[in-house]
């Protein structure tokens, strides 16, 4: 079996060089954005170590017992890190308790695999932990993180891994990548591509539930519908959304999220940039925007959409983040 991953080949052949013992280091760093097949690449470099049958050299079979256990991540030898329950952060407890399991030897097979996936979430004395893995690794050990991208981490540490960098493919790379692979109709891989924006694992994602896409078309809905609401209006919908089941700072970082691209999608049709937009089917929607508010605007719309998510991954009051937000939505009719 091959290994599967679209685009990205000078990674893959990187990693599968990288299974032979004598290439194979004690830490890698896998960089990239949400959604571009980061955790998919660490498990196939995974699954090419420990596969009993590999039909080729650097390969795996899919269908061993290892294989199967990588995939249902319950692997005896493949420990994934996350933070706690309902926590944000990897904690430093997590990080020493980890690094005990690290030096036992491996129960079955050859190495003892850390999988740490977005490890820019690690505070700052997490990391700091983490360094002495990097530093003295235990022999059998093998540590895989995950990240953004390289300059989120500490310098000590990205510098003491092989850096395997995942990109976004091409949109129309991706569009057909979707109905050869992974067998989509043609219609909606070129939905799903451009809605990625070329990332594989977000593709993929959308592909397999169905209602993450309708999700999304309600948060563009609703985006829609506030741009033709009164301010009162709005703080009203902010509200209910608030007394919602769903927790606010997850629900607004949702869909401001959502809502981001359009005003990207606004911009590159103001600017008739042949650029692919990201929400095809309100492509009438998006012009008709761009023919209503100027450069400027959009831009200063895009920026405070940016500048939320920021906020609202820093523990900010959540309503009132998103409030603000809506505030500075332009009141169109469109
Ligand atoms: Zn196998």
């Amino acid at each position: 079996m091959a290994w599967n991953i679209l685009g990205n080949e000078g990674s893959v052949n990187f990693l599968k060089e990288h299974t032979r013992a004598e290439k194979l280091r004690h830490a890698y760093l896998i960089t990239g954005p949400l959604g571009s097949g980061r955790r998919t690449l660490a498990l196939a470099f995974v699954k090419a170590l420990n596969c009993e049958h590999p039909p080729a050299e650097g390969e795996f079979c899919g269908q061993c017992l290892p294989c199967r256990q990588i995939d249902g991540q319950a692997f005896p030898d493949l420990f994934v890190l996350t933070p706690p329950e309902g926590a944000r952060d990897l904690r430093i407890d997590q990080v020493r308790e980890m690094q005990q399991t690290l030096a036992l030897s491996p129960y079955r097979s050859k190495y003892r695999v850390v999988l740490i996936p977005d490890f820019q979430r690690a505070t700052a004395a997490a990391s700091n932990a983490l360094l002495k893995s990097l530093e003295e690794p235990p022999s059998k050990a093998l540590l895989i993180l995950t990240a953004d991208a390289r300059e989120s981490l500490l310098e000590t540490i990205a510098s003491r891994c092989e850096v395997v960098r995942m990109r976004p493919l091409p949109v129309g790379e991706l569009e057909k990548g979707l109905v050869t692979d992974f067998a989509l109709a043609p219609e909606k891989s070129r939905l799903l591509a451009h809605l990625s924006a070329g990332r594989v694992g977000y593709a993929v994602r959308y592909a397999r539930d169905e209602s993450l896409l309708e999700r999304h078309q309600e948060a563009m809905d609703q985006l829609l519908e506030q741009l033709s609401s009164s301010r009162r209006a709005r703080l009203q919908y902010a509200e209910r959304l608030s007394k919602q089941k769903t927790p606010s700072r997850e629900q607004f970082t949702w869909l401001v999220s959502a809502w981001l691209p359009f005003w990207r999608d606004v911009l590159i049709c103001r600017e008739n940039a042949s650029l692919p937009l990201v929400n095809l089917a309100y492509e009438a929607r998006i012009q008709a925007t761009a023919r209503a508010v100027d450069h400027a605007t959009a831009l200063s719309i895009l920026k405070a959409h940016e500048e939320a998510l920021a906020a609202l991954d820093k523990y900010a009051n959540p309503r009132l983040v998103f409030e603000n937000l809506l505030m500075r939505l332009p009141k169109l009719d469109v």
